[in-house]
């Protein structure tokens, strides 16, 4: 299968949660923690699942998580482990829900000492796709190289959310996501995009 995500958007207007999403979302610089925070933990709720399933409950998650409000998750009781294991409107996993009260956490510690989750980011900017698994891996649980690496496509940190040939490319490069701010003599290949699962 050589269809990338964008070809698939582009020609599934209908699939209204992709499509939104990679229009509006994918590859877009954020600048807020929250949502910072929020995009990572989807990503890790995603694994061994599809995207679509993860966009619709996107909302669900938000709810759940209190607007992914970092100090407020970082600061979850047993009871709330116990609440968001029974909500049957996120993904019931013991390991992700652990997973995002323990990277809220790690977050806080971070924001102790860069100021912020976003100024982490930026100040480790650039690295190499293998050397920011190894600090995801270093900094935080649950996270993996496919997650990693699409947190960081998703969140404009690496190349290679859209194709060129996509008409949302150029709307992303307007908004100066962290990889086109790095001005190399050699033309950097964007990493093939990883193709969200279809529904
Ligand atoms: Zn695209």
């Amino acid at each position: 299968m050589s269809q990338t995500y964008c070809d698939y958007c582009n020609a599934h207007p209908e699939d209204t949660f992709n499509k939104t999403y990679h229009d509006t979302q994918y590859g877009f610089p954020i600048e807020d923690d929250h949502e910072l925070f929020e995009r990572l933990v989807l990503e890790i709720n995603q694994a061994g699942l599809s995207w679509i399933l993860i966009l619709k409950r996107a909302k669900n998650f938000r709810k759940a998580f209190d607007k992914f409000n970092i100090k407020k998750v970082a600061n979850y009781t047993e009871e709330d482990r116990n609440r968001l294991l029974n909500d049957a409107g996120i993904i019931r996993n013991r390991l992700k829900i652990n997973a995002a009260i323990v990277n809220a956490q790690k977050i806080l510690e971070l924001k102790k000492e860069h100021g912020s989750f976003k100024n982490w980011l930026d100040k480790n900017h650039p690295l190499s796709k293998d050397e920011w698994v190894k600090l995801f891996k270093k900094t935080f649980v649950f996270t993996g190289g496919e997650i990693v690496s699409e947190f960081l496509m998703s969140t404009g940190y690496l190349s290679g959310a859209h194709t060129e040939a996509c008409p949302i490319f150029r709307k992303v490069a307007k908004a100066r996501p962290a990889w086109m701010r790095v001005h190399k003599s050699s033309r950097v290949t964007p990493s093939k995009p990883k193709i969200k699962s279809a529904p």
